[in-house]
């Protein structure tokens, strides 16, 4: 069985500086399509040199271009004019994005693409109406506290998500007058070298720019250089400690939105059809890849047999299999070595004492694209190498608990803290539970609850830092405070 291409990408994609094709330099990396495991394109690789030049045209950009200084009413009509370019290419870029990631082409197009315009507006939105502090009463004086663009932002996106993800970071970045360089995943670069293309044509040169290449090699050259005033970053933890390892050197400040293993904690107060598919969304979108997944299930042990085969019922039912058929569930996992990665933990699970209860094997039936049948163990205890690494894929790992002490004690034993999913309809048992969960963001009788003006990030290895409207706005932003007298001031005179 092989499955048609969304799209004939171009045969070679490369970085863009200023309008221009990037210095490139480095080796070439091969993009396949993860429904095919055919190779689809080739990626040129911006060494260091190539890098250094993308960062000067952003910091010559922030140092004497317009956009730093930028009045208001024309910023936001840049931003405005970024999510139209969007919103007309949402085909094309849905199906780059689905070329390189196999993600499924229907979901790309209603939230993936819908959610990158979505981002530009919403920080036009936030910018237009957010305002400094005035200190008025102390002697006579005005002390005002203004926010003033940073400078060069560095912003290095991962593979699961890439337009919605990084289109966060750009337009945010770009709201509060700050110019750009952006650094993709190299298995996913297709779509953001379109995005970049399109946005660079309504924005004014420089400010916003697209390195390419492997982490090692590009994106330690971006972090690293010296003109890079903060970086964005979202991906896997041990990558985090590498960047803030990096970025701490130059002291500049950095936000990790980094990996999960959150729980999804359901008790039998809760609305059992509801959990279930809460449990199943959970786990299952995305193709499984998601760092907000909850793919720790926790499940009261009064419930947890009915609950877990109900679940396993569901999981064999879920539909596997070509990326642009719109009745596809799960796609294919983003790579071969991803794919034998999260396989591995259906092996591990096994030796951990784990019970399989559906799952764990290749779609050999697929044809040689990265497909996995949708994967549930039972694990022995929280211990077990399934219940506390993240495996990002569509695998989850069930537990039982006895009431809201035991509750909390798994789901907060992990190194982890993203996400946490909680699921009764007893107010005491959510409000206790929610009180005593370490991790960032809690979601109650729902999943995957995104509210953009809130602050979203991770406690403990998921993070440093956090995304959303205020969020955003202070790490984007250097806070100034400016003192002025009303009167002349009444000055200490030395040497009269
Ligand atoms: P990754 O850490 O391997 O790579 C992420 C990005 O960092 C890529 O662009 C990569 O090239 C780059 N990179 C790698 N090494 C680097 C280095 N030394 N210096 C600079 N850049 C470097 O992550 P991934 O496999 O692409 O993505 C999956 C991970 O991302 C998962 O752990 C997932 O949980 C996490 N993630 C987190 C969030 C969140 O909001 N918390 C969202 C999505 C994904």
């Amino acid at each position: 069985m092989s499955f048609q291409l969304p799209i004939t990408p171009p045969d070679r994609v490369g970085g863009l500086v200023a309008g221009r094709a990037s210095r490139g330099g480095g080796v070439e990396i091969p993009v396949y399509y993860p429904a095919t495991g055919a190779q689809i394109s080739t990626l040129i690789e911006d060494d260091a040199d190539a890098v250094d030049h993308a960062v000067m045209a952003a910091r010559h950009a922030f140092d004497t271009g317009p956009w730093p200084g930028m009045g208001l009413t024309k910023r936001v009509e840049a931003l405005e004019a970024c999510r139209d370019a969007i919103l007309a290419h949402v085909d094309e870029l849905a199906r780059l994005e689905c070329a390189a990631t196999g993600l499924v082409l229907k979901e790309l197009k209603a939230r993936h693409m819908v959610r990158a315009a979505y981002n530009f507006r919403f920080f036009a939105e936030h910018i237009s109406q957010s305002s400094g502090q005035v200190y008025t009463q102390t002697e006579n004086y005005v002390t005002t506290v203004t926010r003033v663009p940073v400078g060069v932002a560095a912003l290095i996106a991962p593979w699961n998500a890439p337009v919605a993800l990084a289109t966060m970071k750009i337009a945010s970045a770009l709201a509060f007058g700050n110019t750009c360089v952006l650094k993709p995943s190299e298995q996913t670069p297709l779509a953001l070298a379109r995005v970049v293309e399109l946005l660079q044509e309504v924005l004014p040169e420089g400010v916003l720019n697209l390195v390419n290449g492997r982490g090692p090699v590009t994106g330690a050259a971006l972090v690293a250089h010296k003109c890079v005033d903060l970086v964005s970053f979202t991906g896997g933890t041990e990558t985090g400690r590498a960047i803030m390892s990096a970025a701490g050197q130059n002291l500049i400040p950095c936000t990790m939105e980094l990996g999960g293993k959150s729980a999804n904690i359901i008790f039998a107060s809760a609305d059992r059809e509801q959990a279930l598919d809460g449990a199943l969304a959970g786990i299952f979108s995305n193709n499984g890849q998601q760092c907000l997944a909850g793919s720790r299930i926790l499940v009261e042990r009064s419930i947890f047999d009915d609950f877990t085969e109900a679940f396993a019922e569901r999981a064999r039912k879920v539909r596997v299999g070509d990326p642009l058929d719109d009745a596809t569930e799960l796609g294919p996992l983003a790579s071969n070595a991803h794919m034998n990665r999260v396989l591995s933990f259906a092996g591990m699970a096994q030796e951990d004492g784990g019970r399989l209860l559906t799952g764990g094997t290749r779609r050999d039936d697929l044809g040689a694209g990265y497909f996995i049948n949708p994967t549930a163990f039972i694990a022995q205890s929280n211990a077990d190498r399934c219940a506390q690494s993240e495996i990002f894929g569509p695998f989850a790992t069930f537990l039982p608990f006895d009431g809201v002490d035991e509750a909390l004690h798994i789901a907060n034993d992990t190194e982890f803290g993203l996400v946490s999913y909680v699921w009764s309809d007893h107010l005491p048992t959510v409000m206790r539970m929610n009180d005593g969960l370490r991790s960032g963001v809690v979601w109650v009788n729902t999943p995957m609850m995104r509210e953009l003006r809130a602050p979203f990030g991770g406690f403990k290895s998921s993070g440093v830092g956090r995304e959303g409207g205020a969020a955003c706005e202070a790490f984007y932003t250097e806070e100034k405070t400016t003192s002025t007298p009303i009167r002349p001031a009444n000055i200490r005179r030395f040497g009269v």
